[in-house]
């Protein structure tokens, strides 16, 4: 005789269900495999579409890392929206456990997390993490982009879990990559990373300038960055236009590229493309860092981050 469902048994399967949704869904796992980086937005402070930057890519900040099972992006800039499709073509409806690394709020490198696809399905969790925004807390000035008359969707109601975390400490982990943050001379608050993975060392600092910090912190900077494998750096300007720009927070081609020989970088990709530097400009700076290069006698290999290309690090 088939029973009814006591009351008891409702509450149960209530609470087995409520159980079920609660849980984790145990997020896509990667295979392992070296150390991959992906550039999704390669330009500084403005989008900048239309036929004379077709070649390195007019989206604003925004690199993938694939490294020891972690999906980790760093800055949210308006590649990240390609960025946000590529996963969801990839990995249809498995859960994505993502991790976002903010170097700082200026809208070049958060305007794409509206448009993050990701967000939009509910399987999904987005860990943001990064420092205080200035003025504000970090999850005050990443919710006042999305909200009316700004975007239709509040940050807040976006079906996907998203946590915003606040960092205090400059070293921490995401899974088995250690990070590491320092502090950038930028206006606002703002830092670089560097992400310790098993197959090398990643550095990020997409808004920089070198000068004029006292030599105790270019020796900071330096030590930092010893060693790093593959490092990606602010070089808006050439050394004319930064004497036009000093105290404007960017970095000067020459005194990066200085930097990386000092501190025995392997790779360096030119990034934060200035707005106004076409392709061919772009190509000659880079011309102009492997002839200093060439000068020094160093082994520092120079590349100027272009969008859509992936970079693997295997050790
Ligand atoms: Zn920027
Ligand atoms: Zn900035």
């Amino acid at each position: 005789m088939k029973r009814d469902i006591s009351t008891d048994d409702k509450s149960r399967s209530a609470a087995r269900a409520a159980a079920a949704e609660a849980r984790p869904v145990p997020a896509v796992s990667l295979p392992p495999g070296p150390t991959r980086l992906k550039f999704w937005g390669v330009r500084g402070s403005i989008p900048t579409p239309g036929p004379t930057t077709v070649h390195y890519g007019g989206n604003t900040s925004c690199v993938e890392v694939r490294a020891d099972g972690q999906i980790i992006i760093l800055d949210a800039g308006t590649g990240l929206r390609l960025l946000g499709r590529q996963l969801v073509a990839e990995f249809d409806s498995q859960p994505l456990d993502l991790t976002l690394l903010l170097t700082h709020t200026h809208w070049d490198h958060i305007q794409g997390l509206p448009f993050f696809l990701p967000v939009y399905k509910p399987q999904n969790h987005l860990r943001i993490l990064g420092y205080e925004g200035a003025r504000h807390g970090l999850e005050v000035v990443l919710a006042g982009q999305m909200e009316s008359p700004f975007f239709p969707i509040g940050l807040r109601e976006v079906p996907a879990n998203v946590r915003i975390e606040e960092l205090k400490e400059m070293s921490f982990n995401i899974g088995l990559v250690r990070v590491q943050a320092c502090f950038a001379n930028h206006p606002s608050k703002c830092v670089g990373y560097r992400l310790f993975t098993s197959h090398g060392s990643i550095g990020f600092f997409p808004d920089n300038e070198l000068h004029p910090p006292a030599a105790s912190e270019r020796r900071k900077l330096r030590d930092f960055l010893r060693g790093t494998d593959v490092l990606i750096m602010d070089t808006q300007f050439d050394t004319e236009e930064y004497h036009q720009h000093t105290g404007w927070g960017h970095g000067c081609l020459d005194d990066v590229v200085a930097l990386a020989l000092e501190a025995e970088v392997k790779k360096l990709f030119l990034f934060h493309h200035d707005p106004n530097h076409d392709d061919a400009k772009i190509s000659q700076m880079l011309a102009h860092a492997r002839k200093l290069v060439t000068a020094r006698k160093g082994k520092l290999q120079v590349e100027a981050a272009r969008e859509g290309v992936t970079v693997e690090l295997a050790k």
